[in-house]
């Protein structure tokens, strides 16, 4: 009996175009392939002329779908998995699954293609060499505020968000990462209306509000990097500095500081020479 195989299948995410022809071919060959909705990837699959036995598999089912799915694979069948749109397990249901696959040791392969942080990514034109996905942020304001005072990242931050959320969000981010921050918006990727707009944080909200149809479709956002923020020694050695600062002279209040927390000592002491030219200019 051969051996049971999952495929992760990324599917299109609006431009139908995108089906890789390795994607149709394996969701031919597949025995059986689990879908977010069945009505949906029956319309992928009708238009490319494949006729598949399809399950739903859903945020609701996952686990009692997935025990079906794995009985699939313990028979030596080939399953797929999809989601409605983009790569499966990318928030959305399929993560349960794999992982079972996984712990019973079936072979497990993805079939890469669409997803929508990427494209927004790649068309944000940030020269960071690493970004955070930060998936959805929660639907209230309070927990969404408070997700967000977590997010300490100087890096590229990648968020999805609802229509009907994204003027609310985007206040929320000019709160927490100031109107200077640069945002990408982008909009309907790959649709008919796609919209790829960079620009301050500060211009989101009246750019969303510009057109009616700006806060429909979809939207990823894509924070510019911020900052780079202290390591936790030069933090540490500048907030010691300054209190020895107070009692003695640069060099010393350097050298003490930077036996404390671990900051070179020469770094220190330019921060103390500056320190002191400013407060000798304040006491003036
Ligand atoms: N698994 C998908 C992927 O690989 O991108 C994401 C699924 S998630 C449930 C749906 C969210 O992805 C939408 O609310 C939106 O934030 C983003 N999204 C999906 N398609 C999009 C598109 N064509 N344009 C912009 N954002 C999109």
């Amino acid at each position: 009996m051969s051996q049971g195989t999952l495929y992760i299948v990324a599917t299109p995410i609006g431009n139908l175009a995108d089906a890789s022809p390795r994607a149709l071919e394996t969701l031919a060959q597949c025995d059986l392939v689990a879908c977010e909705d069945t009505r949906t990837t029956r319309g992928l699959l009708s238009r490319h002329g494949i006729s598949a036995h399809t399950l739903s598999l859903h945020a609701h089912n996952e686990r009692s779908a997935g025990e079906r799915l794995l009985e699939a694979l313990r028979q030596g069948k080939r399953v797929a998995v999809v989601s409605d749109a983009g790569t499966p397990a990318i928030s959305d249901p399929g993560a349960l699954l794999v992982a079972a696959a996984h712990r019973e040791g079936f072979r497990v392969i993805p079939i890469p293609g669409p997803n929508a942080a990427v494209a927004a990514y790649s068309a944000s034109g940030y020269t960071a060499e690493r970004f955070l996905f930060a998936g959805f942020l929660p639907a209230t304001r309070a927990a969404r505020r408070k997700a967000l005072a977590d997010l300490e990242i100087a890096w590229p931050l990648i968020f999805y968000e609802a229509p009907h959320r994204v003027l609310e969000t985007v206040e929320d981010l000019v709160e927490r990462y100031g109107a200077d921050r640069e945002i990408v918006i982008a909009r309907e990727l790959t649709k008919m209306f796609e919209e790829i707009a960079r620009m301050p944080l500060g211009a989101a909200h009246a750019w969303l509000g510009a057109e009616q149809h700006r806060q429909q479709g979809e939207f990823v956002l894509v924070l510019g990097p911020g900052a780079p923020q202290p390591s936790k020694e030069v933090a540490e050695g500048e907030r010691v500095l300054a209190v020895l600062l107070e009692a003695l002279s640069p060099g010393e209040a350097a050298r003490l500081a930077a036996r404390i927390s671990g900051e070179s000592k020469n770094k220190l002491y330019e921060k103390a020479l500056e320190l002191a030219g400013r407060e000798k200019k304040t006491v003036r």
